[in-house]
C-alpha cells in the first residue's frame, strides 16, 4: 500500500480515520487498497479555493516568462520521475505500464507546448482600430480568470485533467482539482510534484471525495470549471455552475466512428481500428466504438480486424496488452450493450457474452448490430467495437452524424480525406490514423452535441482559461468625434458619406433617397 500526502497547507479532515471521512482507492486488477484519502466537504473545498485565490495574484504577476520557467521545471520533474508516476497510474487504473507511460509522455509534451506558447497566444496584440475610429490605438490581451476548478475522470487520470490543469496554469490561473474517486493518488502525486518546484504558493491543490465534493467545487466561487466525464454528470455540473454564472467546459465522451473506404490500406486500417477500439480496455472518450466499411472491402477488413483482436487479451500477465475495467460499474454497462446487440441479431466475430468477466472484458468484434441498439448509440467504454457494411462513404457519413455524440472520428482512405473529414460532425478527425489529434498539442480538443463544448489543448485551450481584455487609447483628436453630444448634423452627413464609400458597394440594391439636411435640422430645432 502506498501512502499519499496532501499538500502541506491542505485542510486535514477533522475525523481522520473515521470511515465517513475517508475512502480507499483500489487497484481494479487485484482489489488491493492503493491509498486512503479524505472525503473533503464543502468547507474544505472553499478553504482550498480561498488558498488558490490568495496565490492567484502572485502567479498572474509572475508573467509569461516566470510561469514558463516554473512549468519547465515541473515538466523536468515529471520526466525524470516518469516511471514513478506511471506506476501510480498503473496501480489505480490497472492499465499496463506501457500505456501509463504513453499517457504521461503526451502530457509532458502538452505541458511544454502550453508553457512556451502562452505568451504568443495570450499576450497583448495591437489591432487595427478601423477608419471610423482611426485616432484610437486598439489592443487585446487575454488575462487569467483567477481560480479554475478541474473535475477529472479516471480513464486517463494524468493526460485528461492535465489538458485543463497545464493550460490553465500556463494562462496564469491557479487550480483546484477534484479527481475521480478512483484515481486520487495520481492527483496527489501531480500536485505534490508541482509543490516541490513552488513550495510557498498554492498553484495546484487537490480535493478528494465523491460527487458531492465535485458539486461543492462548482459552488465554491471558482472562476471556471473544466469537467470531463459523462454527459449526465456534465449536465449536473452545468446546473450547479449556472447558480453563480460560473462558466464551464464540458468534455463528455463520445461514440467515435472509423470510416474505411474501398481504396483504404486495409492492413493499416485494421491495425489502427484494433488499437483505437481495445487500447486502455476501450475506456477512451475518443476511442473507436463503431466502424463503417465500404461494402467492397467489408469482408476482408473484418477478417483482418478479427485476426488482430485475437492477439490482444485483457489480464495482469506480462503479455496482456490491456488491463481490467477501472470502474467496476462499467462491466454492467458493457454487458448490457453486448447482450442487447446479440439478442437483436448481432453476431460476435470475436468474443461474445462470455467475454465480459468479473474484472476484465476481452476484446470483442460485433457485426450486424442494429443501428438503434445501445451498442451503437450509447458510449460503451469497453473493448468492444461494432462493424457495419455501407454502400459508400456518403452512407458512412450519414450514419456517423446520426449519433448524438460528436467528439472524434477517423477515416481510412487513399484520397486526401479532407472533404470527408469536414462533413463529419465531430470536433476532431484523424485521416489514416486514430486519435492522433489528441497528441498534437497545438490542436484544440473537444466535441459537439452530447460530447460537450469548449476546448482544451492548443490556442483555444489556452484562451478557455482567460478573458479577453480590449483597450483603446486616444492617440490624437479626431476630426469627427463620434462620442460627443457636440456632434453636428454636417458631421453625421460626412460619416454617412464615408460609410457609403466604405461599405455601400457591398450591395447592388439601389439606395433610398436621403432626407434633406434641412428636415433633420428642422426636427432638431423642434
Ligand atoms: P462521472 O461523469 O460520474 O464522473 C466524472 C467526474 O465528475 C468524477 O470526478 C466524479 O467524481 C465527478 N462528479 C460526479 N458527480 C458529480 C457532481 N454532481 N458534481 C460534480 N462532479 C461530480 O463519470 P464516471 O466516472 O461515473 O463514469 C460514468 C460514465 O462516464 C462512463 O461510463 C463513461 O461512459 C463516461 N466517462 C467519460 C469519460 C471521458 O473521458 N469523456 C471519462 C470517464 C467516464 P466521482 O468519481 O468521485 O464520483
Amino acid at each position: 500500500m502506498t501512502t499519499t500526502s496532501t499538500p502541506p497547507s491542505a485542510t486535514e479532515p477533522t475525523g481522520a480515520g473515521d470511515e465517513r471521512r475517508t475512502f480507499a482507492s483500489i487497484n481494479p486488477a487485484t482489489g488491493d487498497v492503493v491509498g486512503v484519502h479524505p472525503v473533503h466537504d464543502e468547507d474544505d473545498v472553499r478553504a482550498a479555493v480561498a488558498r488558490a485565490r490568495a496565490s492567484a495574484g502572485w502567479w498572474a504577476d509572475l508573467g509569461f516568462a516566470g510561469r514558463r520557467e516554473v512549468l519547465t521545471q515541473w515538466r523536468g520533474v515529471l520526466t525524470r520521475r516518469l516511471a514513478q508516476l506511471g506506476d501510480v497510474v498503473h496501480q489505480e487504473t490497472g492499465k499496463p505500464h506501457g500505456d501509463a507511460q504513453l499517457e504521461c509522455t503526451l502530457t509532458i509534451d502538452h505541458l511544454a507546448w502550453a508553457g512556451s506558447h502562452a505568451e504568443k497566444v495570450l499576450g497583448r496584440k495591437r489591432v487595427s482600430p478601423g477608419l471610423l475610429l482611426a485616432n484610437q490605438a486598439a489592443s487585446v490581451e487575454y488575462l487569467p480568470l483567477g481560480v479554475v476548478g478541474v473535475i477529472g475522470p479516471w480513464n486517463y487520470p494524468v493526460f485528461t485533467p492535465m489538458g485543463s490543469i497545464g493550460y490553465a496554469l500556463a494562462a496564469g490561473n491557479t487550480v483546484v482539482f477534484k479527481p475521480s474517486e478512483l484515481t486520487p493518488g495520481v492527483a496527489h502525486w501531480l500536485a505534490d510534484s508541482l509543490r516541490e518546484v513552488v513550495p510557498d504558493h498554492d498553484l495546484l491543490q487537490v480535493v478528494t471525495g465523491f460527487g458531492d465534493t465535485g458539486a461543492a467545487l462548482c459552488r465554491a466561487g471558482v472562476d471556471k470549471v473544466a469537467f470531463t466525464g459523462s454527459t449526465a454528470t456534465g449536465k449536473r455540473v452545468m446546473a450547479a455552475c449556472a447558480e453563480t454564472l460560473t462558466p464551464v467546459i464540458v468534455e463528455a465522451g463520445g461514440k467515435d466512428a472509423l470510416l474505411v473506404d474501398e481504396d483504404a490500406d486495409l492492413d493499416a486500417a485494421a491495425d489502427a481500428a484494433a488499437w483505437g477500439a481495445f487500447a486502455n480496455a476501450g475506456q477512451t472518450c475518443a476511442g473507436v466504438e463503431r466502424i463503417y466499411v465500404h461494402e467492397r472491402v467489408q469482408d476482408r477488413f473484418v477478417e483482418l480486424l478479427a485476426e488482430r483482436a485475437r492477439t490482444v487479451h485483457a489480464g495482469v500477465d506480462v503479455d496482456a496488452k490491456i488491463g481490467p475495467m477501472t470502474m467496476p460499474g462499467q462491466l454492467e454497462i458493457v454487458r448490457r450493450h453486448v447482450d442487447d446487440a446479440l439478442s437483436r441479431g448481432g453476431r460476435a466475430v470475436v468474443g461474445g457474452a462470455e467475454a465480459v468477466g468479473d474484472r476484465f472484458v476481452q476484446p470483442m468484434v460485433l457485426v450486424d448490430v442494429p443501428e438503434d441498439s445501445a451498442a451503437v448509440t450509447e458510449e460503451t467504454f469497453g473493448p468492444t467495437v461494432t462493424v457495419r457494411k455501407v454502400r459508400d462513404m456518403d452512407e458512412a457519413v450519414e450514419l456517423t452524424n446520426a449519433g448524438k455524440y460528436g467528439l472524434g472520428s477517423a477515416i481510412f482512405t487513399a484520397k486526401s480525406g479532407e472533404d470527408l473529414a469536414r462533413r463529419l460532425r465531430t470536433g476532431m478527425t484523424s485521416i489514416n490514423s486514430v486519435i492522433s489529434f489528441a497528441g498534437v498539442p497545438s490542436l484544440p480538443f473537444g466535441g459537439v452535441g452530447d460530447s460537450g463544448f469548449g476546448r482544451i489543448h492548443g490556442p483555444d485551450g489556452l484562451r478557455e482559461f482567460t478573458y479577453a481584455k480590449s483597450v483603446t487609447r486616444t492617440r490624437f483628436k479626431a476630426p469627427i468625434n463620434l462620442t460627443t453630444f457636440e456632434r453636428t448634423p454636417e458631421q453625421e452627413t460626412t460619416v454617412a458619406t464615408l460609410l457609403l464609400a466604405l461599405h455601400g458597394r457591398a450591395s447592388q440594391l439601389p439606395k433610398l433617397p436621403r432626407r434633406p439636411l434641412e428636415t433633420i435640422r428642422g426636427r432638431r430645432r423642434n
